[in-house]
């Protein structure tokens, strides 16, 4: 296809993308989002399980984690694997799954592949279903990783917690909740994900509409009909429904809802880039012979090279995230090496990303029947600008007679009425309104958990923080004995495959506390000088590419704003994710554990 494409006017390009920005800056960037509280706390309610009722509890344990998604299941994995019990993960959510408990949306499957995306699938013996699984099958995990690793025994879900201050005279962490418990707990682990807060679009009359309306990651089956699993949405039948949002989540429930629902109005403000997905059914024989010991690390190390300086002759995954990083490379290529300053390079990363996206713009032409619906789902801007998205429905799904597109050129919905939603100056009146409209991303981490943790002498995090985020390895704090971060910033901050991540840190914690037990020690932290080595390191890096003002808003760039200075510190390792992670791997192997301060 790149070889028959036309030239590309590279100026008249920008130009487009510049001017289609501007269209959607605005004012009041995220603010511009409110969350499922106050009169919209009904729509945060938990409808996939009832709250059981229990007892507070008083105990102490030694490990106590907030987070029961990946970051918790891997981290509690990995201690039960190192022989260490007493491991409790609190939850807001009735089980394991974190965000794959709450997106049981209709169409909803992971976007990175299976095989390096789903956490220790060696460790379970599990193999996906498919290239890409799909929702189920992923809280199936999560619960199977529960199982097998013993996470459920001190579990407690549908429990928030509300407090967690470090007691120094017991050397033990203090964690309230909001079910009533006080217990304590040696160490403490924090893996909240950056996604995990509602949001909705702040539209005037909002709180007027009369008729049924949900967050896609609160999907009410109970109205829409079928389940999860695929079940028909008999339920949309005689529904006039909305979809508002068109980001990744949309770009998956907007195919299955367009099946079920009488109408669908399918409200636009910023078109996704949406490229091939080729899902496919994983072969057992297939898997058997590639599943050897190790398989998974080399696979994920496999699928991060790609996004680094380093060249991997083999591209095991081989999807559209490899697809761009090799097209970087095949740029590269053709230039000498001699010539390669970083102005060069970054030229050749934007042609190949203008070839790849004028790739995309061709296909929402080839397949949107309507000239007009297939030119508002062009999506102009870089492809990292937004979350890219891979699916082979979802385009196709509006040449259905029920489906319309509500592009909106950059407006987005103006306002909710009691009867519907009104865009472009008209009332689109519905029965059901569905918010794909994400989660908070730009707002402060004590906001986002509910819990401000208090470290030695009585310091906040956010005091330790002041004006940016401060960690060695995004792993752990000075002043803050004994706890531990899981997730990406500061440390690999690969986005491509999340959870590689959290496997990476879960070993650290494990190294860590398994050095610590074995010793008889008390209490370990960063030292201020290490914390401050590594932030100097960080900052020797090239920053945050992703956060771009030159790009369309959204929430990789703060719908618009760019980086405030702290979010200068939202970082990776300057020699990117595997440099993170062979840096890490002989750090935790050493037993120096440079840097942090035991007693
Ligand atoms: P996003 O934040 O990506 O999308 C929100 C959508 O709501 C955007 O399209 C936004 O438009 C739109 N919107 C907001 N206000 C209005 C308005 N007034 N009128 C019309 N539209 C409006 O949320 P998602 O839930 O789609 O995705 C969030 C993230 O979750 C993804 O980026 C990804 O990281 C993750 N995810 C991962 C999946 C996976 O791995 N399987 C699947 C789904 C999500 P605009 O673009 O103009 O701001």
């Amino acid at each position: 296809m790149a070889a028959t494409a036309p030239a590309i006017d590279k100026n008249a390009l920008k130009a487009k993308y510049a001017e289609e920005r501007d269209k959607r800056l605005r004012a009041d960037a995220s603010a511009q989002y409110v969350r499922l509280e106050s009169e919209f706390a009904d729509l945060a309610v938990d409808p996939y399980m009832p709250v059981a009722a229990r007892e507070p509890v008083t105990d102490h344990v030694m490990f106590a984690f907030v987070g029961g998604g990946f970051a918790g299941l891997c981290a509690g994995a990995r201690l039960k694997q190192a022989g260490f019990d007493s491991v409790r993960i609190i939850d807001k959510g009735g089980d394991f799954g974190g965000t794959w408990y709450w997106n049981r949306y209709p169409g909803a499957q992971c976007d990175t592949a299976s095989m390096v995306y789903m956490p220790l699938l060696e460790e379970t013996g599990h193999m996906p279903s498919e290239k890409y699984a799909h929702a189920p099958e992923i809280r199936e995990h999560c619960a199977r990783i529960g199982r097998q690793f013993g996470l459920y025994e001190h579990a407690l879900f549908h429990t928030q917690v509300t407090a967690m201050e470090w007691d120094e005279a017991r050397t033990v962490w203090v964690i309230e909740t909001n079910r009533g418990d006080r217990f304590t707990a040696k160490y403490v682990g924090m893996g909240t994900g950056p996604l995990h807060v509602a949001k909705l679009p702040g539209l005037p009359g909002i709180e007027t509409f009369r008729g049924k309306s949900f967050h896609t990651s609160r999907w009410d089956y109970g109205y829409t009909g079928g389940n999860p699993e695929g079940a028909p949405m008999t339920g949309l039948a005689d529904k006039r429904v909305a979809i508002i949002g068109t980001g990744a989540t949309a770009v998956q429930c907007v195919p299955e809802t367009a099946k079920y629902a009488k109408e669908l109005y399918v409200f636009q403000r910023t078109p996704s880039s949406v490229d091939v997905r080729a899902n496919e059914p994983i072969d057992p024989e297939w898997f058997a012979q590639i599943s050897g010991e190790g398989w998974q690390k080399k696979w994920q190390e496999n699928f991060t090279a790609h996004f680094g300086m380093g060249m991997p002759a083999e591209d095991l995954v081989d999807d559209g995230w490899t697809d761009l990083a090799k097209r970087i490379r095949s740029n590269m290529m053709q230039v000498p090496p001699s010539e390669w300053t970083p102005e060069k390079v970054l030229e050749l990363f934007e042609d190949a990303d203008f070839q790849k996206m004028e790739e995309i713009r061709r296909r929402a032409e080839a397949l949107v029947d309507d000239p007009e619906t297939a030119e508002g789902l062009k999506a102009w801007y870089r492809q990292l600008c937004k979350r890219p998205c891979f699916h082979d429905e979802y385009l196709q799904a509006f040449n259905r007679p029920g489906v319309k597109l509500v592009h909106t050129d950059g407006l987005g919905v103006e306002r909710i009425t009691e009867k519907g939603v009104v865009a472009n100056g008209t009332e689109y009146e519905v029965d059901c309104i569905v918010y794909a409209s994400g989660f908070e991303v730009w707002t402060d981490f004590e906001s986002r958990t509910g819990f401000d943790p208090v470290g030695r002498g009585g310091q906040k995090l956010s005091e330790h923080w002041g004006d940016h985020m401060r960690t060695l390895h995004g792993l752990q704090m000075h002043g803050f004995p004994n706890a531990f971060l899981v997730q990406a910033t500061q440390g690999a901050a690969f986005i491509a495959n999340y959870p590689h991540n959290l496997v990476d840190h879960a070993d650290t914690i494990a190294a860590i506390i398994g050095h610590m037990e074995s010793e008889g020690l008390d209490a370990v932290e960063p030292m201020a000088q290490a914390e401050q080595k590594w932030l100097d390191f960080l900052l020797t890096g090239r920053g945050n590419a992703l956060a771009s003002t030159e790009c369309t808003p959204g929430y990789y760039n703060n719908e618009g704003a760019g980086l405030r200075e702290r979010d200068k510190y939202n970082l990776g390792h300057p020699g990117g994710a595997l440099a993170f992670f062979t840096h890490i791997a002989a750090w935790r192997s050493s037993g120096a554990f440079e840097g942090l301060a035991f007693r």
